[in-house]
């Protein structure tokens, strides 16, 4: 499940072009006098639909005229030249979602409580920001247009939910008759027109594992080198997913899951060179097993998926016990393609300074085993006295224990708990462009119900604290 840095204003209508939301003082932009609200309906003739658009219709042009909509209905052409490479100082509205038309019986929308914040509920199904973000999309409601745009500005890599390549198994998982769930074709045309595909099986026990599984994954290794990856993540049913088709995973499943996809993992390996199918962490937590290692995890190429995110931490951590520079997590990006870059506004800004010695790191129980390891190791090493809570998911309740999805009412409740100088909460369960948790609550509120400062940090910034 992703959240979006937009606002959920799907039902708006939406007009053509992108509307600019800052202009850098003293920038190219400023110097044309564009200004926030302003809407570029027009880059060189070619109508925008979205900031994509712009920076495909921009890139590596000396000239260029834009045709632009002012606040107050006025349009003005601009007409100006620029050096190859210089920034242009404009910032964008961001891209809001295209909804899906399916109805995945395991949807995490499905399992949020009445009250989460409304951009929980939206059900995205964008292959601008599976480019942009790696978001996955399940290709059944993509229009022709929507297929040809990714060809034409070669929008590579995609992020495919497959689930299963068994028809039946995967028009049953989506909540879609047959012909809808039926994306040969379109996964065949993007193949042949060399677009990249990173795929995804949610995993959910007694539909699509077993046997059904290792078709899925020996049919997508056949589209190798293609189908870059396959990441398969285990479904997590919040205490609100009570459909009597589902089944929980357990420690069992996940023992039995590992086993099985490790014969195939081997295989792969021998005949294309890659472990190709990726199992998410949580798997291996649950199963009480071991994180594969360094190398089974090849350049991390599902990491934002949470796949192989532990390892990459545990072998950060290691260099900074070991005091050498410490390697950042999602060093290796897989997506590489200059439009698909973030923006500046959309780049982490977490510099600040922390204070260190004595404090208490909150995380989700799934991680907090693991942290917890890890931070004993370092408080006796550099006679610290860091502390890892392990905070309950009491409000989505259910499986739900990873960090990321952790509320101000679960913090709240652990607040007792804190000891030392200041808190650490993970920073993704916080939204990124508004500083809000997933219940709604303002992290304003929460810090100012904690006992001490608190800081938000990804595990980057926690690495780069430690160091
Ligand atoms: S594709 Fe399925 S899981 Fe994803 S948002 Fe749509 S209904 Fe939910």
């Amino acid at each position: 499940m992703y959240e979006f840095a937009v606002t959920p204003a799907v039902t708006q209508l939406r007009r053509p072009g992108v509307i600019i939301t800052e202009v850098t003082p003293g920038s190219v932009g400023d110097e044309l006098e564009l200004r926030p609200h302003d809407r570029i309906v027009r880059v060189n003739g070619r109508s925008v639909r979205d900031y994509l658009d712009f920076r495909f219709q921009t890139a590596g042009e000396t000239e260029l005229t834009f045709r632009v909509k002012k606040p107050t209905g006025e349009t003005v052409e601009i007409e100006f030249d620029r050096e190859e490479s210089e920034d242009l100082g404009l910032m964008f509205e961001q891209i809001v979602p295209r909804q899906c038309a399916n109805e995945c019986i395991f949807c995490f929308c499905k399992g949020n409580p009445a009250d989460a914040r409304p951009s929980l509920f939206v059900r995205d199904e964008d292959i601008r920001l599976s480019f942009l973000y790696g978001n996955y999309t399940a290709l059944s409601s993509i229009t022709p247009d929507e297929m040809n745009r990714i060809i034409e500005q070669r929008l590579t890599p995609q992020y495919v939910s497959v689930h299963a390549t068994d028809l039946k198994t995967r028009a049953y998982l989506l909540g879609v008759d047959e012909k809808r769930a039926d994306i040969f074709d379109k996964f065949q045309r993007l193949l042949d027109n060399d677009i990249e595909i990173h795929a995804q099986v949610v995993l959910c026990p007694e539909i699509n594992d077993g046997k059904i599984l290792e078709k899925t994954l020996r049919d997508l290794a056949s589209h190798f080198p293609k189908v870059v990856s396959t990441a398969v993540v285990p479904v997590a049913l919040t205490r609100y997913n009570t459909d009597e088709r589902l089944t929980r995973v357990t420690p069992e499943f996940c023992r039995r899951t590992i086993h099985e996809v490790e014969k195939l993992q081997k295989e792969f390996r021998k005949t294309l060179g890659t472990t190709f199918a990726f199992l998410g962490d949580e798997i291996y937590i649950k199963a009480g097993m071991e994180i594969p290692s360094r190398r089974h995890y090849g350049n991390y190429p599902q990491i934002e998926d949470g796949v192989g995110m532990v390892r990459s931490f545990l072998n950060a951590f290691e260099k900074v016990l070991n005091r050498k520079d410490a390697e950042t997590q999602r060093k290796e990006n897989v997506r590489t393609h200059p439009n698909a870059m973030r923006p500046k506004s959309q780049l982490p800004t977490d510099n600040r300074q922390l204070p260190t010695g004595y404090g208490t790191i909150l995380t989700g129980e799934m991680f907090a085993p693991t942290l917890s390891k890890q931070v004993d190791r370092y408080n006796r090493q550099r006679r610290m006295r860091l502390n890892v809570l392990a905070v309950p998911n009491t409000y989505f309740g259910g499986d739900v224990s990873v960090a990321g999805l952790l509320t101000g009412q679960d913090y709240l409740k652990v607040k007792d708990k804190i000891v030392g100088d200041f808190a650490i909460i993970p920073k993704h369960t916080i939204k990124s462009d508004e500083p809000i948790l997933l219940d709604g609550m303002t992290f304003d509120k929460l810090k100012a119900a904690f006992p001490v400062p608190i800081y938000d940090l990804d595990t980057n910034g926690l690495i780069a604290l430690l160091s």
